[in-house]
């Protein structure tokens, strides 16, 4: 029975028998194979959907919320803080529930997808909207953590890397080997930065690193054109991030896996998010679109054999306003059969 991957990869992950295991049994995600995209680009490649929206909260904020809030209660603190753009706050509400101990989630004003702040709301944590956006929420999330006993579990709390990690153990676990490309959503760096170790801890088993290829969203892209962004925006809110916490470490990535880091439009964004749905049966939220982009963006760098993961970050059902404005109304119909035969177009 999975029992979560603390559970499964304990050998690599800092615990020990003493640490209180705070579990929704997260991890263990599908690998999805692409049907249309390698057909759509022209090549004979592998696409795989590593789809993180199967986590317990829907995200794979769940991953590193696991070891962040076992570390936490092992330390006995009472209470966590995060500040959110909404799936860590989801996710660490949902643990700390579980934790029995305390959720304090700072959000940035307005800027929250509509499913994620349900989550919080409803797993009780003390939900705090700042007049600010998500980096300046960071500061004072910091500001809070450092000088009284509440635990930050921002992606900064090195636990957090420990749990994301594990992503890349189960992709060469379900593949065999790395695949030669990952591609992925980058806002705060913290997942790039835990799938670059993962992958390097997993080298006696896999033999072999990907090249690991991140994309930002255009309005919101720091790393990609190396400068702090004071007003990051994007549709797609879980990136929408003007200065990345692991912002060294991604491009630590990037560099030393010989990868790139580029950026997607909001419309390219949106429009992969569409034909994910609609093409392949997946639905993810539209930052998570963001790796498909990307793969459609650059498709001229790969050649026919290659094998590409792209995460898919967290599920479509967090952000259904963006769902709907992207999607035809549903059709009216009288409660007649010949007009509803008529609009089915038979
Ligand atoms: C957190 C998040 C991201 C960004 O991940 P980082 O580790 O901050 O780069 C992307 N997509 C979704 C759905 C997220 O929740």
């Amino acid at each position: 029975m999975w029992q979560g991957l603390i559970n499964k990869y304990r050998k690599y992950l800092p615990v020990t028998d003493k640490t209180p295991i705070i579990t929704l049994c997260e991890g263990n995600t599908p690998l999805i194979k692409s049907v249309f995209l390698p057909q759509y680009l022209g090549k004979k490649l592998n696409i795989y959907f590593k789809y993180e929206g199967l986590n317990p909260t829907g995200s794979f904020k769940d991953r590193g919320m696991t070891m962040a809030i076992s570390k936490a209660v092992e330390k006995g603190m009472k209470a966590v803080m995060c500040a959110s753009t909404g799936n860590t706050s989801a996710s660490a509400s949902a643990y700390a529930a579980r934790a029995g101990i305390a959720s304090f989630v700072l959000i940035p004003e307005g800027k929250i997808a509509l499913g994620k702040l349900a989550q919080a709301m409803m797993h009780g944590a003390t939900v705090i909207e700042l007049e600010g956006n998500f980096d300046e929420a960071l500061k004072m999330v910091c500001a809070v953590t450092e000088n009284y006993p509440i635990e930050l579990v921002n992606s900064i709390n090195p636990f957090r890397i420990e749990g994301q990690k594990t992503a890349s153990f189960e992709i060469v676990d379900a593949l065999g080997v790395a695949p030669d490309y990952h591609s992925l959503p980058v806002g705060n760096a913290g997942n790039i930065t835990a799938y670059w170790k993962g992958y390097n801890e997993y080298f006696e088993i896999s033999k072999k690193l990907p090249k690991m290829i991140g994309f930002q969203a255009a309005g919101s892209a720091p790393i990609y054109f190396d400068k702090v962004i004071e007003k990051p925006e994007t549709v797609a809110t879980a990136i929408r991030i003007g200065n990345p916490a692991s912002w060294k470490q991604a491009v630590a990535a990037r560099d030393e896996s010989g990868g790139f880091i580029d950026i997607v439009t909001d419309e390219e964004i949106l429009d992969a998010f569409k034909l994910l749905a609609e093409k392949e049966g997946v639905f993810c939220e539209p930052a998570s679109a963001a790796s498909i982009a990307g793969i459609i963006k650059r498709k001229d760098i790969f050649k026919d054999g290659d094998t590409i993961v792209c995460t898919l970050t967290g599920h479509g059902l967090k952000d259904p306003d963006n769902a709907i404005l992207k999607s035809s109304k549903p059709i009216k119909v009288k409660n007649s059969l010949s007009d509803l035969i008529k609009v089915i177009g038979l």
